[in-house]
């Protein structure tokens, strides 16, 4: 039989509420301490639109961030069913569009796709009638299409929602609204797992190790009861490539924009005149949609742009991040990967093979 551990985990975003859900699960007793609320405001990925997208973020992510994805795919099938609390998940590809006079930047977009996919085609063209039998109501606007079948997405706030129910139901101590640090954790616990995202920032940068920092990110949340999508739509655009989510209900999470930013307040005008006029060219019933919300939040991102495990095994820390702006898209395989590392350092047993990790480097913290 094997030992179980009191871990406190930092951070009750996507991945400290994924890490403390698995761990319970595994007889560990777990306490998670987060700066933001049962529901999940204060994380990131409160913010996301949660597409499940490692297709079309081939075009300009990492190769190990796409490979997380699509093994992260088939984890989050298992997953979601296993949760008691029903999350929205839809798995009927992606659409890309766009307008007749941007043809040149589709064809752009499928030689990237070809090359991050050796030299594979992994999308399906499509014609004016397949776009609209697929999704009737963009009818003919858009001439072509490509079609990414494999893409999924997940409603982000439900699923923060079930893991925070499924906490509670198997006993984890959750203390929302508080801020630790891991030493000031490390006191009353066996191991520290720090899941703080953008908020390690200033314990995870240590001199000689991959610099953590703030992405930032805009989304308009809006409500569009005319309107119908059966799939996240991605407009391809000189100047305002946009993503449309649709959650249900005729919800719609809208973005497009990554900045090189850690400024965290509200959504420019600039962005939010972006994303409208771009969203009202993909269909003008949009016009008339209700603007719920508009929110911004900072992608906790590395460096080399992968996400990354680091452990100090005297201290009994172990933190997570760099989850970037593919947080959902990875977690679970990332997940899987932190599991392990913890689970052979509270066992005194040799850290798993890379293989084991998916691919994530694992390292052991320098000192500062
Ligand atoms: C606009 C936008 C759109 C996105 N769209 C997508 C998408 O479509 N698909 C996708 O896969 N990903 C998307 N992402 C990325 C995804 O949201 C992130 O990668 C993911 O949320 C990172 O998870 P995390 O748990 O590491 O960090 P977070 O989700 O940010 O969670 C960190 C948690 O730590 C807490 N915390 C911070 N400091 C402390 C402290 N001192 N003590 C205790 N708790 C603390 C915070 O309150 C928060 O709850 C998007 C992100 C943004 C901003």
């Amino acid at each position: 039989m094997r030992k179980k551990f009191d871990v406190a985990i930092l951070g009750g975003g996507l991945l400290g509420r994924l890490m403390a859900w698995r761990l319970a699960r595994q007889g560990h007793r777990i306490t998670l301490v987060s700066a933001g609320s049962r529901e999940g405001e204060g994380a990131a990925a409160y913010i996301a639109a949660a597409m499940l997208a490692p297709a079309a973020e081939a075009i300009d992510g990492t190769a190990l961030a796409v490979q997380l994805g699509y093994d992260s795919l088939g984890l989050w099938t298992q997953w979601i069913p296993q949760l008691s609390t029903p999350v929205f998940m839809q798995q009927n590809g992606t659409l890309v569009v766009w307008h007749a006079q941007d043809g040149a930047l589709a064809q752009q977009f499928s030689q990237h796709l070809r090359r991050a996919h050796q030299g594979q085609t992994i999308w399906q063209d499509w014609q004016a009638e397949e776009i609209s039998q697929a999704e009737p109501q963009l009818g003919h606007r858009f001439g072509r299409g490509l079609f990414l079948a494999s893409e999924g997405q997940l409603d982000n706030r439900q699923v923060l929602l079930a893991l925070a129910n499924e906490l509670d139901q198997s006993g984890v101590e959750c203390h929302w609204h508080t801020t630790g640090t891991p030493e000031n954790c490390a006191a009353q616990a066996d191991w520290v797992l720090d899941c703080r995202g953008t908020g390690a920032k200033s314990s995870w940068n240590r001199q000689g190790q991959s610099q953590l920092r703030g992405v930032r990110g805009e989304v308009l949340r809006v409500y569009a009861p005319e309107i119908s999508l059966n799939r996240p739509i991605r407009l391809l655009h000189p100047r305002y490539p946009l993503y449309i989510a649709p959650k249900q209900n005729h919800l719609f999470v809208i973005g497009a924009t990554q900045l090189e930013s850690e400024d965290d307040g509200p959504i420019s005008v600039r962005s939010g005149l972006e994303l409208m006029s771009a969203l009202y060219a993909v269909h003008p019933a949009f016009g008339e949609a209700r603007v719920l919300e508009s929110a911004t939040a900072l992608r906790p991102t590395l460096n080399h742009e992968n996400p990354e495990i680091r452990y100090d095994a005297g201290q009994r820390i172990v933190a997570m991040n760099g989850l970037f702006r593919h947080g959902f898209m990875i977690a679970p395989a990332v997940c899987e990967a932190g599991l392990q590392v913890l689970t052979a350092l509270m066992q005194q047993q040799p850290l798993p093979e890379a293989a084991a990790c998916h691919g994530i480097a694992v390292q052991a913290m320098l000192s500062e």
